[in-house]
């Protein structure tokens, strides 16, 4: 059976070299429209999502290189880890398992692919999605919005205690990526925002990031704060005109199944299946393309099998997609209800704190 991948994310290529190695006879071709990936975030990854991969040396190596990064909090166990080294990885071990990898190849129309089976793992606004589930991404829902501001310090970065932050108004998620290879650390604050301060930032987007000095002014006080107490606190020199800034809403959404019956036969997975916000959807992408490739390997072993082993990988997604809204809808309460005590209780320290400014060191 020849197996079509729309897209060459992580995710694709994670679930093409798992159905390889369990089935090395599989004929597997991934397309990817672009030359090399575009994203280049850190990602938090939970080592439970790593799990239920084949006994394979090759495999196995590339998972213990990922549980080996820097330590993500201290209550889970979950790394933070490059997208680079997560996409250039990944794509060396398909490359090494015998997977095709096509660069450069847009596909418009997956229904004329030369293969028996599709399956989509392009992204958020997957094109197979559309075209064959005939949804844009059903059940979307709005939860929060962000401003995240990205910026390089020099040397290495830190987190500030949870005392330093404790005498600030605003909820912050900050995350602190190891040191690229100039020695300068790339740091993201997120910035939780109300609707309306979203609604004014919305043309600052990945591709158009803003500057500090595009903010309205209120923002760019809170901003400006959070910069200041980490320079203060921490003694964090920022690289000159490093910050770029994109407001980003932060939902939910889900196709309403994941495996179609056609001329083909078509399969959803990672964002083109369904999104959570929190730094859960490429762990979810993870699972759901494990538990893919073990069905798909499955039902290639027994093409008899085949239609009853993707109703399981069906129901999987099904049931994980209802967990993992539910609790992103209740992580969104905590965040709200998080804002309105931080706000209450700090308001004192704000008005005191108010009577000093310290500057911010900015390396030039
Ligand atoms: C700022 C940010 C931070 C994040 N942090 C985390 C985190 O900490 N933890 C976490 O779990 N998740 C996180 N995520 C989410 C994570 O990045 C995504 O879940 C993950 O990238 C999804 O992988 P994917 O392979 O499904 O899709 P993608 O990474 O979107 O890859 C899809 C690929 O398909 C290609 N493609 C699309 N259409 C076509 C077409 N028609 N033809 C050919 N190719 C096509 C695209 O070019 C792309 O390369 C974060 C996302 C962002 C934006």
């Amino acid at each position: 059976m020849k197996i079509a991948i729309v897209g060459a994310g992580p995710v694709a290529l994670w679930t093409a070299s798992q159905i390889k190695i369990r089935t090395p006879d599989a004929d597997i071709t991934v397309h990817e429209k672009h030359p090399f990936y575009q994203r280049t975030h850190p990602l938090v990854i939970s080592h439970g999502s790593l799990s239920g991969i084949p006994q394979d040396a090759r495999i196995q190596e590339v998972v213990q290189g990922f549980l080996a990064t820097k330590p993500h909090g201290i209550f889970w166990k979950s790394s933070t880890i490059s997208t680079k080294k997560i996409e250039e990885d990944l794509e060396a071990l398909a490359i090494k398992v015998g997977v095709k990898i096509r660069k450069n190849s847009l596909i418009e129309d997956c229904s004329k692919l030369d293969a028996q089976l599709v399956i989509g793992a392009d992204g958020a606004h997957s094109h197979v999605r559309e075209k064959i589930f005939e949804e844009i991404g059903s059940l979307r829902k709005q939860l929060n919005h962000v401003v995240e501001v990205k910026y390089f310090v020099k040397g290495e970065g830190r987190k500030l205690s949870l005392f330093q932050k404790s005498k600030t108004s605003s909820l912050v998620e900050e995350h602190v990526a190891s040191p690229n290879d100039e020695g300068n650390t790339p740091i993201t604050l997120r910035f939780f925002v109300t609707p309306a301060e979203y609604e004014a930032l919305q043309d600052a987007t990945f591709k158009n990031p803003y500057t500090l000095d595009q903010l309205p002014a209120s923002l760019k006080k809170k901003v400006q704060k959070r910069l200041d107490l980490r320079a203060g606190k921490l003694g964090e020199i920022r690289i000159a005109n490093s910050e770029k800034l994109t407001a980003i809403p932060l939902g939910t959404y889900s196709a309403s199944s994941f495996v179609k019956t056609a001329d083909k036969i078509y399969c959803l997975v990672g964002d083109a299946a369904f999104g959570v916000p929190f730094f859960r959807s490429l762990n979810n992408g993870f699972l759901c393309g494990t538990k893919l490739a073990d069905r798909i390997s499955k039902g290639l072993a027994h093409p008899e099998k085949m239609s009853s082993e993707l109703w399981y990988y069906n129901l999987y997604v099904h049931l994980l997609s209802k967990w993992e809204i539910a609790i992103a809808n209740i992580k969104s309460l905590f965040i709200k209800i998080a804002e309105w005590i931080i706000y209450f209780v700090t308001l004192p320290w704000e008005i005191l704190s108010s009577l000093y400014n310290r500057p911010t060191a900015v390396l030039t």
